[in-house]
């Protein structure tokens, strides 16, 4: 892999750019692999890549579907922040987040990591307690976070309405280091940095069938053949439910839409990541100046990539006693991706009944932020067969009620 440097730039554009390679190869695939992971996503490719990297395991094939990518990965919201209030859940959040303070760098691919501050408002005395919990609970863990009061808020947003028509702002659980990061260059970073390392990334390749002979995995039935493997990484987001199925085993998942909206571009006005999550709405102001909007989930399973109108209608009420001035723009764009929820709202990265078979979804409506922690963790869990980053987030949690309550922390978003 050529790398891609300001020298580089001068090189090409005195050669007519001619000189490019493919960002990844398109391979067809082998008969077998030590690894397979489904879905090329952000965290299948973040765990290809830590395999590569942390353990030395590059005969790996990530299998998609569709395009690299084209999943939630490239849907989301993009924001980023680890002020969530378990320790097992600040860890990978956070590491997670300190991934991404240099992960330009490391993938040698600019994600156009932002860490412009997210501020959480708290609308209701029982919100600002949660936020005030949160707090300290981040203090302990080593997670820079900070409840600020009414007059701060203000000072890092000017067009929020202080005073709010229903509820008005009692304060922010603010953490200065989160923010966003540009979604389709993290997947085409991590993709580039698997293909330069020999991994093969097939696209258009749907898995349709797990195969195994006495409980243990032995491939996978594709689009484009039967594939063998040693062990086999299912991560599929939204898919989770139907990818198990094929695996013989059921999860506490269920598939609902969540979507977001942009609106026409417009003059710099806000340069943090604003959450209202009492309200039901959050925004953030993308580098082409569109206004980048989300809300809630829908309450019903499916698997349509769209979203019901009612969830655009409410979102944007939120919005507009939120920050008065956004009232008469214009939306551009609106899509949808099916999220994996889980009932903590903490995700599953385990091993499963099917020996050598491992799974990793449940992030919900959140999980960009958490890619890079998340690819570590599970490569490791795939690697070495356990990892302290996943530990509490197996399977069997569900049975033994130890759950890892974030219904706070990923309230309305992410
Ligand atoms: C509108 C919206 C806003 C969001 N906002 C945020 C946010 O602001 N911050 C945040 O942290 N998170 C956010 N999220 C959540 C975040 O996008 C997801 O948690 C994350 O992208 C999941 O990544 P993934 O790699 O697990 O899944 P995906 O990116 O969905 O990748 C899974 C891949 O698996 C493939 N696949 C499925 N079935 C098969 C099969 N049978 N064979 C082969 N391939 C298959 C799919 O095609 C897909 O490409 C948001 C999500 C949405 C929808």
């Amino acid at each position: 892999m050529k790398r891609y440097s300001a020298f580089a730039i001068a090189r090409e554009a005195l050669r007519h750019h001619s000189g490019w390679d493919r960002a990844w190869a398109a391979p067809a695939p082998k008969k077998r692999y030590d690894v397979i992971i489904v879905g090329a996503g952000g965290h299948g490719l973040a765990t290809a890549y830590y395999l590569g990297k942390n353990h030395g395991i590059t005969n790996v094939a990530v299998l998609e579907k569709g395009w690299l990518g084209g999943g939630n990965t490239g849907r989301n919201t993009t924001i980023i922040r680890s002020n969530y209030l378990q320790d097992s859940s600040s860890a990978i959040y956070e590491k997670a987040r300190s991934l991404y303070e240099t992960l330009s760098q490391d993938l040698n691919y600019n994600v156009m990591f932002s860490p412009r501050g997210v501020m959480m408002l708290a609308q209701t005395e029982h919100e600002k307690r949660g936020y005030l919990r949160t707090a300290h609970a981040n203090a302990l863990q080593g997670v820079e976070t900070e409840f600020v009061g009414p007059d701060r808020v203000r000072q890092l947003c000017p067009i929020i309405n202080i005073d709010g028509p229903r509820y008005p702002v009692l304060g922010a659980l603010w953490q200065p280091r989160g923010g966003t990061a540009r979604h389709d260059a993290v997947a085409w970073g991590y993709a580039r940095a698997c293909s330069a390392m020999g991994i093969d990334i097939i696209q258009q390749c749907e898995v349709t069938g797990v195969r195994s002979e006495g409980g243990k995995v032995t491939g996978v039935e594709t689009s484009k053949g039967a594939i063998d493997c040693a062990k086999l990484g299912m991560v599929v987001a939204g898919h989770s439910g139907v990818l198990a199925e094929m695996a013989g085993f059921r999860l506490p998942i269920e598939s609902v839409a969540l979507q977001a909206l942009v609106s026409e571009p417009i003059k710099p006005c806000m340069d943090v990541v604003v959450m209202a999550n009492t309200v039901h709405g959050y925004m953030s102001q993308s580098d082409k100046g569109e206004m980048v909007i989300g809300g809630g989930a829908d309450g019903y399973n499916n698997y349509t990539q769209r979203g019901s109108f009612h969830h655009i209608e409410e979102t944007v009420r939120a919005l507009v006693e939120t920050f008065p001035m956004i009232s008469r723009l214009k939306m551009l764009r609106q899509w949808g991706g099916i999220v994996d929820m889980t009932g903590d709202r903490s995700p599953i990265l385990s091993r499963t009944p099917l020996d050598g078979c491992f799974i990793n979804c449940g992030w919900g409506t959140g999980g960009f932020k958490a890619i890079p922690g998340s690819g570590w963790g599970f490569a490791e869990l795939m690697a070495t067969g356990a990892s302290p980053l996943t530990a509490e987030f197996g399977l069997e949690r569900f049975r033994e009620g130890r759950f890892v309550d974030e219904s706070v922390a990923a309230g309305v978003a992410h």
